[in-house]
């Protein structure tokens, strides 16, 4: 058999990164197995889906790379289809026309309520509280329709809704990827709709339909539609079609164990993006979010593809830590290639003013040292702030204290050495500052303050010698000058 995923968001809304990583689980499952990975946007809520957030979710998707195999299947297109195979399980008894309206439903719940706040009344002997409670229960119990059975319809032309005949009776297991085998009573699933009575498809039969036309295998989703597969997988038998595999994965939840909200960081995935997180870091990071190996933190995506499997998933939620996803982008960061590194750097760059070809080269032969110095792409681009900051250098406060007259005059003294200097490399440089210290004998910690302020302005800075070498001789000369003549 061959694998086929498929990753199904409803165009409501952001992707967020809980849909992330479940559209990454899919993804790897189906990349391990040789399998296919596919995109279906559900759409069949036409009031609330918008092709803003169909294209909001592309745009996320190929942030991260997690590339269908097929181009998406739009769910709304496939509404005929639908309709009829809800008209096909009508045939086979597995299904049939309800003629009760959603008015007469929702006084039968409004009743059940009322029994249910009647049964909690004072004075009742316990054999009136039992009573009202068992009709209470029995009217908002999973709906069972009257026509569950057929019938004659009220009227030649009443309209009607297409629900599904649910199981009978006894119990009903699921074997879940991740949760294992769970039980319930088929008196839990309801007679659910499945074509609305202006004849469109509801999405509980939507999905099914959807997932067996498209050969799916696995369905890795939310425990959150963890009910609704006991609701669904009736369609499936109804239909004598093979029921997939599911695993529901625990939902994300923020540091102090709440469900995840926009408090905690639930932002859109491309979010991440804008805040200077690599694609790649935030995969490794999603992945270990909810799935475990051993205990190896980091996993490109090649060892990923080579280590998912289902079992891995945890059963308990997962809790989203900002730290951890930082480290790990640090690590990638470091793990980048350079010029496509550069590439990435640009934008945030670019945010503190366009970039001239002097910064461009500066940065460009920073950059192997610097990396180490953010674990974000906005920290990184702060880091280059010193490269790029235009002459007379504004000074900071530690900065105009080290570059007193007592400074100056140490500054005017090292700087001959620079005019005079062949090999203008951090090494030579660092030679020349060195033999100069040997010769004067005054130490690095006399010299440094005022040279380190006139370059910076007091800007954070590695060691000085590679900080004057990425300046250029020029450029380093005229800072000094610049503190020399002010
Ligand atoms: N469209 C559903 C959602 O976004 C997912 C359904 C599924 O994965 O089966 O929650």
């Amino acid at each position: 058999m061959r694998v086929v995923t498929r990753f199904a968001p409803s165009p409501t809304g952001m992707l967020h990164i809980g849909g992330a990583r479940t559209a990454l689980f899919n993804y790897l499952f189906a990349r391990r197995h040789g399998g296919k990975f596919l995109l279906r946007i559900e759409d069949t809520d036409r009031e609330r889906s918008t092709p803003e957030a169909t294209a909001a979710i592309l745009d996320a998707m190929e942030w991260l790379g997690l590339t269908a195999d097929e181009p998406p299947v739009m769910q709304s297109a496939q509404a005929e289809r639908h309709a009829a195979v809800a008209h096909e399980m009508i045939r086979r008894g597995t299904a049939f026309r309800c003629y009760v309206t959603a008015e007469e439903l929702q006084a039968r719940r409004d009743l059940g309520e009322q029994k249910r706040a009647a049964a909690r009344q004072e004075g009742l002997s316990d054999a009136e509280r039992e009573a009202l409670r068992a009709e209470a229960d029995a009217l908002l119990a999973p709906f069972r329709s009257p026509w569950r059975s057929g019938g004659e319809p009220p009227a030649p032309d009443a309209p009607f809704t297409v629900r599904l005949r649910a199981p009978e009776a006894g119990s009903r297991t699921l074997e879940d990827g991740v949760q294992g085998t769970i039980t319930i009573d088929a008196s839990e699933i309801d007679d659910l709709v499945m074509l609305r009575a202006d004849g469109t498809p509801t999405y509980m039969l939507a999905v099914v339909v959807d997932d067996h036309d498209m050969g799916v295998t696995h369905v890795i989703r939310g425990d959150d539609h963890l009910r609704n597969t006991f609701r669904q997988v009736p369609i499936y038998e109804a239909m004598g079609w093979d029921v997939p595999q599911f695993a529901h994965v625990p939902m994300i939840h923020g540091q102090d164990g709440a469900k995840l909200s926009k408090r905690h960081g639930a932002l859109s995935t491309t979010a991440y993006r804008d805040m200077g997180y690599l694609p790649e870091a935030m995969k490794a990071y999603l992945l270990r979010l909810g799935w475990s190996q051993g205990d190896q933190e980091i996993f490109t995506e090649a060892e990923a593809i080579a280590a998912f499997d289902i079992s891995g998933i945890n059963k308990a939620p997962a809790r989203l830590d900002l730290d951890k996803l930082a480290a790990v982008n640090a690590h990638f960061i470091r793990a980048a290639d350079e010029d496509r590194l550069f590439g990435l750097l640009v934008p945030f760059l670019e945010a503190s003013g366009a970039l001239t070809p002097e910064d461009t080269t500066r940065i460009r032969n920073a950059l192997p040292t610097l990396k180490e110095r953010g674990s974000t792409l906005i920290e990184l681009a702060a880091a280059f702030e010193f490269l790029r900051v235009r002459r007379p250098l504004p000074l900071g406060k530690g900065a105009v204290k080290a570059l007193s007259d007592e400074g100056k005059a140490r500054l005017a003294a090292i700087r001959r050495e620079f005019d005079t200097l062949q090999d203008w490399s951090a090494a030579g440089i660092s030679a020349a500052i060195a033999a100069y210290c040997a010769a004067t004998g005054q130490s690095m910690g006399q010299i440094g303050p005022a040279l380190r302020a006139a370059l910076t302005g007091g800007l954070p800075a590695p060691d000085l010698a590679p900080v004057m070498e990425w300046l250029g001789r020029e450029e380093t000369l005229a800072r000094i000058g610049d503190q020399l003549a002010g």
